[in-house]
């Protein structure tokens, strides 16, 4: 069954772009000297802000992704964070970012920095494009964030509903038009 919705623009794709730039110039300090940076996504709703991240970075980095369960096809988290797809590549030694699309309740980017850091990386950060911080569940802060959202549920810009509407260049609220 699926109930009628808009999206209302939250955040427009010329903000996003302003602010992963100003993201880009931190990571850089942060990271600066680096041999090689490893990028790791978060699948699948990180795909276009690492896309759009990693071309700012001026620096040396590899791309690798990692798929965690969590909302399937709904608006709830599962709270219980399982590893589908792990690395292609090894991180023990070297420098990682995990990039994430939302920092929800928390619990899925504490679990993936916990279990990567598990591999003795040489320096571990995370960066989450949005952030709720009233929905926390478990103490977690990414090192970076692109924007603070309220708790609203919001698609766009490589976030989906249902797997649609990860095309839209911008962040948008999802807004159901049934009132039910
Ligand atoms: P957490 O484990 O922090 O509760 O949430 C992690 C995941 O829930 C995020 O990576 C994201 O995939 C999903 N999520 C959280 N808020 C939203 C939202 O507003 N819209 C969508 N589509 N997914 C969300
Ligand atoms: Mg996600
Ligand atoms: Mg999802």
């Amino acid at each position: 069954m699926s109930r009628p919705y808009v999206i209302d623009q939250m955040i427009s794709a010329k903000s996003i772009a302003a602010r992963i730039e100003a993201l880009a110039r931190d990571i850089h300090d942060a990271f600066d000297g680096t041999d090689k940076l490893v990028v790791v996504g978060l699948l699948r709703g990180s795909f276009v802000f690492i896309a759009d991240l990693v071309r700012e970075l001026d620096l040396p980095v590899e791309v690798d992704f990692i798929e965690a369960s969590s909302y399937g096809d709904g608006m709830e988290s599962s709270r219980e964070v399982r590893i589908l797809k792990d690395l292609r590549g090894t991180i023990e030694g070297r420098d990682v970012l995990i990039v994430e699309d939302i920092v929800d309740t928390g619990h899925t980017l504490s679990h993936v920095t916990d279990y990567l850091r598990s591999r003795h990386p040489a320096r571990l950060k995370t960066i989450a494009l949005l952030d709720k911080p009233a929905r926390r569940e478990v103490d977690f802060r990414a090192d970076w964030t692109g924007f603070e959202i309220p708790d609203a549920f919001v698609v766009g810009y490589g976030i989906d509903f249902a797997q649609r509407n990860r095309n839209l260049p911008y962040i948008g609220q999802v807004r159901f038009t049934d009132d039910a």
